[in-house]
């Protein structure tokens, strides 16, 4: 009679069944455990994380905060919106929370898309948003990138009457392209108004002040407008999983409907009233990773690897065989994020560290690169 019947699995949608597991930088144990490495002797440069660690204002609260564990979150976030209110310039209402801004991107696709509607999004950009648009059972466009980057004209051209969300990324991950902002406001400026743009801003505040964006600004004129923005990259609090968007309090209200009443927990929430405060904190990640950034930059010319120019704490890199770059890397206690699942397989990402361990990477790198290129010499003779 269990003949008869499909085993559960097969009966989840196909679109849910078709979706590619998300693939994350590797944790420092993992590749402790799987290469017998000290866990001290590695660093971790996959995951554009913080390298100076969070906030000492941050862990403050945190310390504070632990006491009241017993009790659920504030699942409206009362103290953290009212700074992020006053932050911005925005009214409460106009504000989101989400687990990590992942879980943003995710509930924009749970309040728009069904099977039948389409989403755009650039070729290279972020991997959340054709995993988030899939997973509603959405035709997920993507638009041929121009030098790497979103081709905005393209992508207006993309969009048709089936289009309900377009997605834009700035800066981009895992590319590192930023576009104006005078660019992306022609570009929403010229989206019909029933279409909902999500600008992903995760990075912006790595960007130098003249050029970060002014699109919570603009959002009294655009009412399908999404602004996200993240405490995980220049905040240093990614294991809190904290972000937040910024939107029409009609679009927030629908957010608000989908969203887990408790998908903030209070750890997060005090933590990140303190790291708003602490724009020093913010400053000086910033400083540090522009001259990564240089550093970076700097070693890999020397060393005649190509890479594309980059606006956030990560950069692009063409190494040529980038697995077995990958794995010279790792055994030398060095994790990057190979990107073959973004259509990149000659690339690693490198997440900007610390300015020691800039150096210890490229130094590495050199080596990989040198023991190919002999490799190479020997198999060719
Ligand atoms: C890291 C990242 C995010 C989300 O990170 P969260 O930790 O979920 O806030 C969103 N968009 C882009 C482009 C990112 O790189």
């Amino acid at each position: 009679m269990s003949a008869k019947h499909a085993a559960a699995h097969e009966r989840a949608p196909d679109y849910v069944r078709a979706i590619a597991p998300y693939v994350g930088g590797k944790p420092i144990e993992e590749v402790a455990r799987e290469l017998n490495l000290d866990v001290a002797s590695i660093i971790k440069l996959a995951s554009n994380e913080n390298p100076r660690g969070p906030s000492p204002k941050a862990l403050a609260a945190i310390a504070t905060a632990v006491s009241g564990l017993t009790r659920y979150p504030d699942g409206n976030a009362f103290a953290l919106k009212t700074a992020l209110a006053e932050h911005l310039r925005v009214g409460p209402e106009r504000i989101v929370l989400g687990n990590g801004s992942n879980d943003v991107l995710e509930l924009a696709t749970q309040a728009f898309l069904r099977p039948g509607d389409d989403a755009v999004y650039s070729r290279y950009a972020f991997v959340v948003y054709p995993l988030a648009t899939q997973a509603r059972g959405a035709r997920g466009v993507e638009v041929a990138d121009k030098d790497h980057a979103h081709d905005l004209d393209a992508m207006r051209a993309a969009i048709t009457p089936r289009t309900k969300i377009v997605f834009i990324a700035n800066p981009n991950n895992p590319t590192g392209t930023w576009l104006t902002g005078a660019a992306v406001e022609s570009f929403i400026a010229s989206v019909p108004r029933d279409v909902i743009v999500v600008l992903d801003e995760a990075y912006n505040e790595f960007l130098e002040p003249s050029e970060q964006s002014a699109a919570i600004d603009w959002l009294p004129r655009y009412s399908n407008l999404i602004v996200s923005r993240t405490f995980s990259k220049a905040y240093g609090l990614a294991a809190l999983r904290i972000g937040y968007g910024v939107m029409d309090p009609a679009v927030a209200d629908l957010m608000n409907r989908v969203r887990q009443p408790f998908n903030v927990n209070s750890l997060a929430q005090a933590a990140a009233v303190a790291a708003l405060g602490d724009t020093d904190y913010v400053a000086e990640s910033r400083r540090l990773n522009r001259e990564g950034l240089r550093q970076l930059e700097a070693g890999l010319d020397a060393l005649a690897v190509r890479y594309v120019r980059s606006h956030g704490n990560f950069i692009l890199i063409d190494v040529g065989d980038a697995a077995g770059v990958n794995l010279e890397l790792l055994r030398q206690g060095i994790i990057v994020r190979p990107v073959a699942n973004y259509g990149l397989p000659s690339f690693l990402r490198v997440t900007v560290g610390l300015p020691s361990e800039n150096t210890r990477f490229l130094a590495a790198l050199g080596q990989a690169i040198s023991h190919r290129q002999g490799g190479n010499a020997r198999a060719h003779r």
